[in-house]
This record gives structure tokens, sequence and C-alpha cells, in this order.
């Protein structure tokens, strides 16, 4: 077996796949990357469930066919619109740091930062899990089922067990080293990889399940399975307590709200930078009028990584949890500031003078506070799914265990692996984004619905850390300015760049502008791999069909239902 740490474990060419359909629909529509989820959230949309019943749905079984993704040992932000109301909200289930977390925890006795490997898949990692409360109060406030019946089919396929796919079994190829004792045990029993085609049955998962269906999600933040998971976490160095899980709690909030060419965009907002991110990108990019150039032009990808290289050098000094701390929330996507940073952007030469600018000067005073992190972050990838319903509800959720398994840490009996979210703080303190305890870290989950004309236009997210951000606004401007049909526009590949040096790109971008850029001072990963995996639906208010595209980088689908 590897034991490498790419930066990217999907290893397979992402336009193997691309005849997969789009799903064409009228009154439903699910996408999800892996096709017994978007099966489950189909069932349910067909026995007249809403958007939000097949979301809970949803998300149970990728806990059982995509768990090194996402799961009830990880978080995630469930965007809600609700046709009727005509709200829009989340539900932030993100993590948040356990009482005893304090900014120094990644550091060494002698003050050095102690190395991803060993960080990653410590008990300190675990950040106390909030997709269950998430669901649960997203069920409450706009679902139509109980818990127990969204839950049902996700044991019934834990029980049945589940084929391994190619996605699985890479990400075991590359990633068994971030297993701990019982997820090796599980997985790997006899320390050679699973085969693609093999059945796993997950009995303690299903156990779970049950449990949960029985006595709710208090068993899980109160009962039983939280016990267990303080248990699992002593053993592993973590000092999480029952109280840490009682106390946790979801916020339900406002999205972040920006304009893009007459659209209105509703995306993640703090402590995700996702949302703001990608508003400020596409501001900055609204007007060079992209569809002047190919798409494939040296003078589009220029654009985009200038526009991602001035987003993130903002991103690293100006986030953080806003409960804790002040952010320049309107500054950063002011007209006036926008105006300001496009100025960097010379068509001549990568701008090296590229840096955090001053959003203060267009919001309330304040300050920057950036900190040096180190550079040895693993990128994580988890999972993005998207439904709507006959009656116009729309779900966009990203839920994450962080990296590929993890923390590694699978709470035994129970057959869940719980994240290790903790690592998206900054492992240096002194900056926004430093662990405190009840904080929560910034993320870059950016799930996202548009609308035009007041109505739903487009809904949208990936996966893949920071390439989250690069995924969903790249994808938007092929629908919006390059005009591409769904499937299109999420298949073309993407480049990707933060405020580091380097481009990473994906197969199929054009050698002739990745050589116009390198001559301009640019530098490129040396091989192309997968950037993100989008799962999105179109809406075509004029003829009422509906548009399911799910990423040809995993083995995902979309359903319409007509
Ligand atoms: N670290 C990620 C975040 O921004 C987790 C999600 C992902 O990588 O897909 O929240």
């Amino acid at each position: 077996m590897m034991n490498n740490t790419d930066k990217s474990f999907i290893t397979r060419s992402k336009r193997a796949s691309i005849d997969r359909e789009t799903a064409k629909g009228r009154t439903g529509m699910v996408a999800s990357a892996h096709h017994l989820a978007t099966d489950i959230g189909e069932k349910i949309l067909e026995s007249g469930g809403n958007a939000v019943d097949a979301a809970v749905a949803i998300q149970f079984a990728l806990n059982v066919v995509e768990p090194m993704m996402t799961g009830i040992g990880g978080s995630g932000f469930m965007m809600v619109h609700h046709r009727d109301s005509n709200e829009t909200k989340i539900f932030d289930g993100h993590t948040r740091a356990p009482n005893a977390a304090h900014p120094r925890m990644f550091l060494d006795d002698n003050g050095e930062v102690i190395p991803f490997k060993k960080r990653s898949t410590h008990g300190t990692a675990v950040g106390i899990p909030g997709i269950l409360k998430a669901m649960d109060a997203a069920l409450s406030a706009y679902g139509t089922k109980p818990l127990a019946e969204l839950i049902e089919p996700s044991i019934e396929l834990a029980e049945k067990g589940v084929e391994i796919n190619w996605v699985f079994k890479d990400a075991l190829e590359h990633f068994h080293y971030r297993l701990g004792k019982h997820a090796k045990n599980f997985y790997l029993p006899d320390g050679k990889n699973r085969k693609e085609g093999e059945k796993l049955m997950k009995k303690e998962l299903a156990h779970t399940f049950r449990v949960l269906q029985d006595k709710g999600i208090a068993a899980f933040y109160e009962g039983e399975i939280g016990e267990a998971i303080i248990t699992a976490l002593k053993e592993s160095g973590g000092f999480m307590e029952l109280d840490d899980l009682k106390n946790y709690q979801i916020t339900i909030d406002e999205p972040m709200w920006g304009e893009y060419k007459g659209y209105k965009i509703a995306s993640s907002s703090p402590p995700s930078a996702g949302g703001l991110m990608v508003i400020q990108i596409l501001k900055l990019l609204e007007s060079f009028q992209l569809e002047q150039y190919d798409s494939r032009s040296w003078e589009k990808y220029y654009l985009l990584a200038e526009a991602m290289r001035i987003g993130f050098s903002d991103k690293v000094t100006y986030f953080g949890d806003p409960e804790f701390v002040d952010m320049p929330v309107k500054g950063l996507i002011d007209d006036r500031y926008i105006e300001e940073r496009k100025k960097l952007i010379n068509f001549e030469r990568r701008n090296d003078a590229i840096d955090f600018g001053n959003p203060w000067k267009y919001d309330k005073p304040g300050n920057h506070h950036y900190v040096s992190q180190p550079d040895d972050i693993e990128k994580s990838e988890t999972t993005h799914f998207t439904v709507t319903d006959q009656w116009g509800n729309i779900v966009a959720c990203t839920s994450t265990v962080e990296h590929p398994f993890g923390s590694g840490i699978m709470v035994p009996g129970y057959g869940f692996v719980l994240n290790n979210e903790l690592t998206d703080f900054d492992t240096e303190p002194g900056g926004l984004n430093e662990v405190e305890p009840g904080k929560r870290p910034v993320s870059c989950k950016s799930p996202t619905i548009i609308f035009k004309d007041g109505l739903p236009f487009l809904t949208l997210g990936s996966p893949g850390g920071p390439t989250i951000i690069g995924s969903v606004f790249q994808t938007i401007i092929n629908v919006i300015d390059f005009n591409m049909d769904l499937k299109e526009a999420i298949e073309e590949p993407r480049i990707m760049v933060t405020n580091g040096p380097l481009i990473e790109w994906e197969k199929g971008i054009s050698m002739e502008s990745k050589g116009t850029l390198e001559s301009m001072g640019f530098e490129f990963a040396d091989d192309p791999h997968v950037i993100g995996n989008v799962q999105a639906i179109q809406f075509d208010q004029k003829t009422g069909t509906l548009y399911g595209v799910a990423d040809s980088s995993r083995e995902g689908k979309a359903t319409g239902l007509n």
C-alpha cells in the first residue's frame, strides 16, 4: 500500500465518466456523491417527504456509503430555502472546540508545531460533532417526517452491506495510515486493501442508527453514544467531556448575500469563509467580462488566478468565528474595496504585491491579525449534496469529517469515525482563528443558492477545503458567463490557487494557456489532479424543468422526479 500524503487522493481521471447524463425532472431532484444515497433521497420525495426530509435521509445514507467523508461524527452547514415563507436559512451545525481546548494545543512542549499526521489523528483534533443537531433543528423547522423514519433506509443499507467503489478503495489506499486501532480492525482486518465490488456490512453503525431511532439525538449528545464517544476520545488523548456534547449549540443564520451580474447569491456565512469568498471573488471578476475570452484562454485563467490570490490573502487574515472576533464582513465585499483590490490585476505578470488589503476602511474600525501558519496541512475532501422538492423547497448541504476518515478514531461498538475538524483552526496561536473553548474553526464550506428575479436559478456546493471556494465560483461563472449547460459547467477543468505560489489544475486545461501563464511568472503543480466534487441543480423557471448533475470525479448520481 502507498503511504503518502498526496494533496488529492482522487487519482482517476475526472472525465472518465463524463457521459453520465444530466438528470431532468419537474417535481423534484436529488444529487449526491453516491448513487445509493441519491436513491434514498428520491424514495423519501416519492413517499411525500419534502426536501428537508430527503436531505436528512441522505445525510444518514452518506454515513454508510461515504463514511470516510461524512457522518454523525462530523459537522456541516445545511442551507434550506423554504419556498412558502421565502426564507433562506443556514442550519450551522459546524463543530466547536471543547471546553479544555486552548490556543497552544497543536504545539509540543518546545513550542514546535506537532506534525500534521500526528496532530490530525490525535483525540485533541476532534471537535464537537454538530451535524445531527443541525439536521434535527432543520427537521423541526421545516420537515414533515419523523427522524426515525428517515433513518430507516440507512439501517437497511448498513445491514445489507455496501459494495466498495473505487472512491472508497482509493481513500483506503491513500489514507489507511490515518486509521486508528478500531477503524483499522474494521476496514482492513487482514492489513490488505479491500477490493472494488466487495461488500462491507456495517452492523455496528446500524445499531447506532437504531439507538438514534429509539431515543432521538439525545442518545448522542447526552446518552450512551455520547458516553462511548468520550471513552474513545480519552483513549486517544482527547479532552472532550460529556458536558461539551450536552452544551453544544447550533446556530440558525442568515446566509451571506451578494450580487453578481443581476443574480442574487445566498451562500454560507461566517464562521465559514466560503460564502464571503465566493462573493468577493465573483465581484472582483464581474467587470472583466469573462465571456469575451475563450473558456480555456490564458486571459480567463489569469483573471481567475489573480482574483483567487487576492481573495485568499484576505481569507487568512480576516476570518474567525464571529461569536469571538470582529470581522470586516461588509468591507470585504464593499464596491469601493473591490475597486481598490481590482487594481492589483495588471494583465502583465503575476503580481507579487498581492497581499491582504484593508477592508476595515469600508466597515467599522478594526484591525488585522495575520499570523503565518505551517504549510503542512493536507487537503480535506468531504461531501456535498442537494435536493429540491415539488413545493420548491431547496436544501444544499456540505458536511464533513474533515480529512479522509476524520481523526481515524472509530467509536468502538458504534461503527462511525470522529472528525478532525479542529485542525481547521490555526496551528500557531495569536490570530483570529486560534483555538479557544466553544469556538468554531474557519471553514470553507459554501452551500449556495442563486436567485434570479426572486426565483431559484441554481444551487450548488462542493467538498475540498479551500478548493470548495474555487470549485463553486468557477461552476457559477461557467453557467452565468460562459453559458455552459450544467454538466459542462461542472466538468470544465478547474484551476485553484490560494495565497501560496502554486496553481493546482485539472486535466484538460489548455497547455498553451498554461505556458503563457508560466511565462508571466505563475507556477503550476507538476501534475493535474481532481479539484472538488460539485453537485448542483439548475432551475429553468420558464419551462419548469429541473436539471441535476453529480460531478464525475466520484460515483455520484442525480435523479429527477416527474
Ligand atoms: N475543512 C473543510 C472546511 O472548509 C471541510 C470540508 C471539506 O473539505 O470538504 O470546512
